[in-house]
């Protein structure tokens, strides 16, 4: 698991990171040290379904709550972080729909509100997309995804750039002040640029008990070998079928990021020139009974819904 964490901590250019045992526990994870009952984050409105459940929710239970905001929209994020937000959340490549963000943008509106921008690269993967170097303090995976690549692993991992100055304000106690589940350790002033990471270790991982275990470790460091090659495949084939889907009367639009129709296509030039993922979103004409009738008939697409794997997928979430 300790390789595995250097390693992703290396392709993302992270000072650290912390492998837990979902995608779902990476995120709770990255919040557990920033967040306190009252506090609220701002996440995009552009996020994977099961995020949106967890964020609308689940941490409700926590006293945590999220506001969502259109994230192409920088007056509206602007306008949404208070003086109780923590952290702002979005997908780099988001899912379903393959809509790309600009990191930079986002990045430097956080920045100006002195809070960590979460960045879920799950569906860009390092290979197309290092957060980091465009600004986000921390990045989130669910490694069961492209990471691992061949369906065999549950698992999670939450990166720190090392970069935040968790002192600069009194917002994060966890980090700057002594914490009382350590010993009263002050972890920003104890360890610098490995605070997070450590926090996560000692904290998060010996408290929550989302740790990662060593053989799904073990599958997803053998996966990452062939990161570079799948993901090129992955963007090859997903721009084929999009192209082939746009070109044919019977489909009313598609989603990918990749198309020049793509309302999202400057911006994925621009900050993805290795592609734009592999995931995207299509409507087909005839409606709910067309989309099933469709999904029945296909062969070499499985109606699944556990994405990046070596196979490919549809799924119509309506049905
Ligand atoms: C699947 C997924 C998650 C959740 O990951 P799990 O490993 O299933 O908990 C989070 N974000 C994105 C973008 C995902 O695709």
């Amino acid at each position: 698991v300790a390789a595995l964490q250097a390693r992703v901590a290396a392709l993302e250019g992270g000072a650290g990171a912390v492998c837990c045992s979902s995608g779902h526990a990476a995120q709770i994870m990255a919040l557990f040290p920033l967040m306190a009952p009252r506090r609220n984050i701002v996440a995009s409105t552009r996020l994977y379904g099961g995020t949106v459940t967890q964020f609308s929710h689940t941490i409700r239970r926590f006293g945590w709550s999220a506001k969502f905001v259109d994230f192409d929209d920088p007056e509206a994020l602007r306008a949404a972080i208070d003086d109780d937000t923590r952290a702002v959340f979005c997908e780099s490549i988001s899912n379903p729909g393959g809509s790309v963000t600009d990191i930079p943008a986002v990045a430097a509106i956080a920045d100006a509100a002195g809070i960590p921008l979460i960045v879920d690269n799950t569906l860009a993967t390092p290979y197309l997309c290092r957060p980091i170097e465009m600004g986000a303090t921390l990045v989130v995976h669910s490694l069961t995804k492209y990471m691992t690549g061949n369906g065999t692993v549950t698992g999670g991992v939450v990166v720190d750039s090392g970069t935040f100055d968790w002192s600069a304000s009194d917002k994060f106690p966890s980090l700057s002040a002594p914490e009382p589940a350590y010993h009263g350790l002050k972890f920003h002033e104890t360890f610098g640029n490995m605070a997070f990471t450590f926090h996560g270790i000692a904290i998060g991982l010996r408290d929550l008990g989302m740790t990662m275990n060593p053989q799904g470790a073990h599958y997803t460091l053998m996966g990452i070998e062939t990161l570079g090659l799948r993901m090129e495949r992955h963007v090859a084939n997903a721009q084929k079928v999009a192209a082939w889907l746009e070109a044919d009367d019977r489909v009313e639009r598609v989603t990918y990021a990749g198309l020049d129709s793509s309302p999202w296509n400057a911006t994925a030039r621009r900050l993805y020139p290795k592609g734009a993922g592999a995931l995207f979103t299509f409507a087909i004409r005839g409606g709910y009974a067309a989309a099933v009738k469709l999904v029945d008939a296909l062969s070499l697409f499985s109606h699944v819904a556990n994405l990046g794997d070596a196979r490919s997928l549809v799924i119509h979430s309506a049905s």
